[in-house]
């Protein structure tokens, strides 16, 4: 590392999936970033599954990629296998996900990243974070200063991390990683609450030795769809996965060994993720079930490993032997890598605002699992956020960009984790966000990529793209909205005659269920010389208008409350009618809206009120 080097607006702490939106998004934003990471060879590794996207995930890849982060294109560049999950449902639960060929991922991000304008990649460990009062100076790198406006520390699993597998243990960030010891401390010196979480992985496993002709095959789409905006010309070739099963001889082999497994020997005393559970776990929360899915999904396009995923566990490596083998296809399977849990810490992320940054100590934002998430789009989601917040406040711009609950799923996160806080693992999903007919993936430049370009972190290209999409969307609207028929004219062209004798404009036919794009093609030819993502939009807005104008009504009371404000010199103790219990929750968490306080647990509807009786007799 260089020692002259040492004066950055902006220092990323960290290059997994956050580090790497962070660094990105800042340095777009306009920041001199340097992002400081272990290694340069790990940067944007998959420490888990080979796969972007999903179900709520991949909305939030879209998210992402709306504001110029590189995930998107990183994936779409990079993936082996693309899926529209639900595909047979409405688009509001609809999610694109990507096999990825986690080698080429990482060269691909790396690549990106070192050809980035305004960013430098150093390798090496933070150790301390400098402060001045209660705002953050800098880094400490060893014997190295490095000082910043602002850093973003985003280290995963790797603060205090240990492995665990059966009774060994090892002190890890990640498997053959080592662990980062020293920051930790920085930061409970700087007043933030840090806890431990728990994650694990399943056992790698040798291509050549799996039997795949008794499994089922999974291939890809036809087409398959981009996650990126600006992908076009999308022909990957990809390449198929196959799924297995458990068998009562699997699981009579793991629970005559459960006193063996440190989740339940009392080894792993911290909380997992419920939703994505050891292999141990489902099989003693789902007692009554004789066979769980896996789903054999390969790491690269050229390589040997496989990834089952379904499986995670930390048993000792004579039961994992044992077990994989009574799997069908498995039978005379080579372990690879064993499967491990891995515990570590995290930052109780009620101490953070909505731009990430933390409460107690100006210029400091944290992303990622550190935050008490787990997944590579959560990390990432949150490190874009994070970095364009992190640049403005470093460069003095006097902007924040905070997304909303209505806006996007990145808000939704922001939201549940800095408003309640995690008591396990958080991951995002579909049923967690309120809004979600108007937060698809298909949208997510439509209702994100403006705010990015008003702060600046929307690059030329992206921009004048999405530009001309817009200006041709609105000219679409206004045009179908002026394309009107009375109920005869209706019938006349073959549509079913409407009995209330109302005009409908052209989308209007839409919300009629046996009609099609091209049925209203038909009648207005202009549509069909749409591009297709432009016409997706209107035949959405069409279909779904009842609907959408219902929850733009609930967004419209949301906002309300979201509007607001309780200052920073709000004084609780002052406030007459509320129990000394609530006012020491607003003043640990001090929500920034009344929206925030609303929804803290513990805070009742009277004491709502009362808050909102004392800012309007405040004004
Ligand atoms: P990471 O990807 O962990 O990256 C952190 C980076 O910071 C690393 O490059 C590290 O070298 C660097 N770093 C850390 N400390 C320092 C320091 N002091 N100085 C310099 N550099 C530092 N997610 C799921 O969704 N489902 C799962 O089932 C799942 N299982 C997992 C199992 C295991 C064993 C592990 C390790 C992770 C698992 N994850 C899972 C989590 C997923 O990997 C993370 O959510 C995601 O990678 C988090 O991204 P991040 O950027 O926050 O951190």
């Amino acid at each position: 590392m260089n020692k002259t080097q040492t004066r950055f607006d902006v220092i990323v702490v960290g290059g997994g999936h956050a580090g790497c939106e962070a660094a990105a998004a800042a340095a777009r934003t306009g920041a001199k970033t340097a992002l400081i990471t272990h290694h340069l060879h790990t940067i944007a590794a998959m420490s888990c599954n080979p796969a972007i996207g999903g179900l709520g995930k991949g909305t939030l890849v879209r998210e992402i990629d709306a504001l110029d982060g590189l995930m998107g294109r990183v994936i779409d560049e990079t993936g082996i296998q693309f899926r529209m999950l639900n595909q047979s449902k409405g688009p509001a639960v609809q999610g694109p996900r990507a096999q990825a060929d986690k080698e080429r991922y990482q060269a691909c991000m790396r690549h990106m990243l070192e050809n980035y304008p305004n960013l430098t990649l150093l390798e090496g460990e933070v150790t301390d974070l400098f402060n001045d009062g209660d705002r953050v100076t800098g880094v400490c790198v060893g014997d190295v200063c490095l000082t910043a406006a602002a850093v973003v520390v985003t280290t995963g699993t790797f603060l205090n991390g240990v492995m665990h597998i059966g009774p060994e243990q090892i002190p890890g960030g990640r498997y053959g990683e080592e662990a980062a010891v020293g920051l930790t401390a920085a930061l409970r010196r700087l007043g933030l609450q840090v806890g431990r979480l728990k994650t694990g992985t399943p056992a790698r496993l040798d291509k050549n030795t799996i039997n795949f002709s008794v499994c089922t095959r999974q291939d890809g789409d036809t087409p398959p769809r981009p996650f990126s905006f600006l992908s076009d010309a999308f022909a990957p070739e990809q390449v198929p996965c196959y799924i297995t099963h458990t068998t009562p001889a699997t699981h009579k082999i793991i629970l005559d060994n459960l006193s063996r497994a440190p989740l339940y020997s009392g080894q792993i005393k911290s909380i997992g993720p419920r939703y994505c559970p050891s292999i141990e776990d489902k099989l003693v929360r789902f007692s009554g079930r004789d066979s769980h899915h896996i789903f054999l999904e390969p790491e690269t396009r050229a390589g040997n490993s496989i990834y089952p995923n379904g499986i995670s566990t930390s048993l000792p490596k004579d039961v994992q032997d044992a077990f994989l083998r009574t799997i069908p296809g498995l039978e005379n399977v080579r372990i690879l890598r064993y499967a491990y849990a891995i515990e570590y810490d995290y930052v109780d992320p009620r101490a953070l605002k909505p731009t990430l940054e933390t409460k107690q100590v100006r210029g400091l934002y944290l992303a990622g699992q550190i935050n008490g998430t787990t997944g590579y789009e959560e990390a990432a989601g949150q490190g874009l956020i994070a970095g364009v917040n992190a640049a403005l406040n470093a460069t003095g711009q006097g902007q924040e960009l905070i997304i909303d609950r209505t806006e996007g799923y990145l808000g939704v996160m922001i939201d549940d984790i800095t408003t309640l806080g995690v008591d396990e693992p958080y991951r995002l999903f579909t049923s967690r966000a309120e809004y979600r007919l108007s937060l698809r993936a298909d949208n997510a430049d439509m209702r994100l990529t403006p705010k990015g370009i008003a702060v600046g972190c929307v690059g030329h290209k992206r921009r004048a793209q999405f530009l001309k999409k817009q200006a041709a969307f609105t000219a679409a609207m206004a045009q179908a909205a002026a394309l009107t028929f009375t109920p005869s004219e209706l019938k006349r062209r073959g549509f079913k005659s409407a009995s209330d004798g109302q005009k409908r404009h052209v989308l209007e036919l839409l919300t009629w269920p046996d009609v099609t794009w091209a049925d209203v093609c038909a009648v207005a030819p202009f549509l069909a010389d749409l591009s297709p993502d432009v016409a997706e939009q209107l035949e959405i807005s069409g279909r779904y208008a009842g609907y959408l104008a219902r929850q733009q009504a609930d967004i419209d009371a949301f906002r309300k409350d979201e509007g607001l404000k309780l200052p920073d010199t709000l004084d609780f103790d002052k406030i007459g009618g509320l129990s000394t219990e609530i006012v020491c929750r607003l003043k640990k968490f001090k929500p920034a809206t009344i929206g925030a306080m609303r929804r803290l647990t513990g805070v009742t509807p009277a004491a709502v009120t009362a808050v909102i009786a004392a800012l309007k007799k405040g004004k």
